[in-house]
């Protein structure tokens, strides 16, 4: 990282780094946004003499609990968990719940002080929070899941609610562990409070379009970022990381818009199929059948695995990156700038290093930053919450159009705000900028 923090600003980042030792992803995402903030701090000298900064970058509260679970051969096994609550001066703290062994406070952090920024870009009424364990979900059975999410939520449950912390998944935590999440919460509380838990299942109180909407949400973006450009999806050839939710959808509506998604990937490699991804295979492989993507290529003719491989060396001219944090460096941006890339909308959570993105911004292409970009599920996971108040269910069509008009939006915001602040088509300044605003804004209001 070498842009220079402002004079104010680089004491409240010494700080952070004091008194959040080792924590290296939350230092990454707290530097990368205080590095946009220089300018609002010479507009709104109010948000110094308030400590909002400051405060914005500690969390309200932070709960870490144990998990004691027994695997199917009768073996105790102790994990950690983890919800940051994080702000919540605009609503609830919403944000997901991660199921994956790197994951520690570090993790947590970084992703529900993202989450703070993100809520606030969609406009809805929901603060920033996440959560999660250093459980691995990989090889486990259905019993196992299911013991491990009851013990978790054993706990969970006295800190959550519709009004106080509405968790929803993120990666290794999808509609099955929600279920076995929100029935444990259903059975302490005896309480059908379906506004607890978001991204549930549509016979029980889920919305149409949730588990599409990251993906689409990401893509609707990436399409209004290359109509400021004068250009669109149609016929482009894209790439795109990962084969989860987000990864899955994603390819599913860049298809639909007219580009062809010529690569994906798992944790042990990446499959390419010139022809395109064939979505019905690969949601039956990853939805169904709950295996690795080297299945693809097994069963599509002209399909490559490439066992280890790096995604970002194949060429491209639209990168989708959706599988996890800082999984695009310096290096694998200058090689899809080089191979002709001119758009990357992340579907991830800051999926891009810092070196990366300053390789994007160089080389002047569209650089759609996570927190924007990927706001379609926390987006529509308020719409579920909406859909649950008023004990209501709206229909795809209707949910899905109400959820690419907030993706305009966010887009129009973060645009128009980066021009306010001098960096006009910068959407990493816009979106913080913006966010920002609307968080600190409230916080004011809301008094110390
Ligand atoms: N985990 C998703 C995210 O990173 C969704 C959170 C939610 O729906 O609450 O935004």
């Amino acid at each position: 990282m070498v842009a220079g923090l402002d004079e104010k600003l680089e004491p409240i980042f010494q700080e952070v780094l004091r008194r959040n030792a080792g924590e290296t992803e939350f230092h990454q995402a707290v530097r990368e946004v205080l590095e946009t903030l220089g300018p609002v701090l010479v507009k709104y000298p109010e948000f110094a003499e308030y400590k909002v900064i400051q405060r914005i970058c500690e969390p309200e509260r932070q709960i870490i609990f144990r998990v004691p679970w027994q695997d199917d051969q009768g073996r105790v096994h102790i994990n950690r968990a983890f919800r940051v609550e994080f702000n919540s001066a605009l609503g609830p703290y919403k944000g997901g719940m991660r199921f994956h062994p790197s994951v520690y406070l570090g993790i947590i952090k970084f992703l529900g002080f993202e989450q703070i920024f993100k809520n606030a870009l969609t406009g809805l009424p929901i603060g920033g929070g996440k959560g999660g364990s250093d459980f691995d979900p990989k090889g486990k059975s259905d019993s196992e899941i299911m013991r491990f999410c009851q013990s978790l939520m054993t706990e969970l449950y006295r800190h959550i609610g519709e009004h106080t912390d509405v968790p929803a998944g993120d990666i290794g935590v999808g509609q099955r562990e929600i279920g076995y999440l929100f029935g444990q919460y259903k059975r302490i509380t005896n309480r059908y409070e379906s506004g607890v838990f978001t991204g549930k299942g549509l016979n029980w109180g889920g919305s149409r379009a949730r588990t599409e909407a990251t993906g689409y949400g990401t893509v609707f973006f990436l399409d209004e970022m290359l109509k400021v450009r004068g250009d669109a999806l149609d016929g482009k050839t894209c790439v795109v990381s990962g084969s989860g939710n987000v990864a899955i959808y994603a390819t599913e509506k860049a298809t639909s818009l007219g580009a062809k998604v010529i690569a994906c990937s798992d944790s042990n490699g990446v499959i390419v199929d010139q022809d395109g991804i064939d979505l019905d295979l690969l949601k039956q492989i990853k939805e169904i059948e709950r295996r690795r993507v080297s299945a693809y290529a097994q069963q599509k003719k002209g399909a490559t695995y490439l066992e280890d491989g790096n995604i970002w060396t194949i060429p491209c001219q639209v990168a989708l990156p959706c599988a996890t944090q800082n999984e695009l460096t310096g290096k694998d941006a200058q090689l899809l700038v080089q191979q002709g890339c001119i758009a990357v909308a992340e579907g991830a959570n800051m999926p891009t290093t810092p070196e990366g993105i300053r390789v994007f911004q160089e080389a002047g292409i569209a650089y759609g930053p996570g927190k924007a970009a990927n706001a379609g599920g926390v987006a529509t996971s308020a719409l579920e919450m909406q859909q649950n108040a008023s004990r209501d269910s709206w229909t795809f069509d209707y949910t899905e159009q109400r959820l690419q008009e907030i993706m305009v939006n966010i887009h129009r915001n973060c645009y128009e705000t980066s021009a306010e602040f001098g960096a006009e088509g910068n959407y990493v300044v816009g979106a913080n900028i913006a966010g920002f605003l609307k968080v600190s804004q409230a916080m004011v209001a809301l008094g110390l």
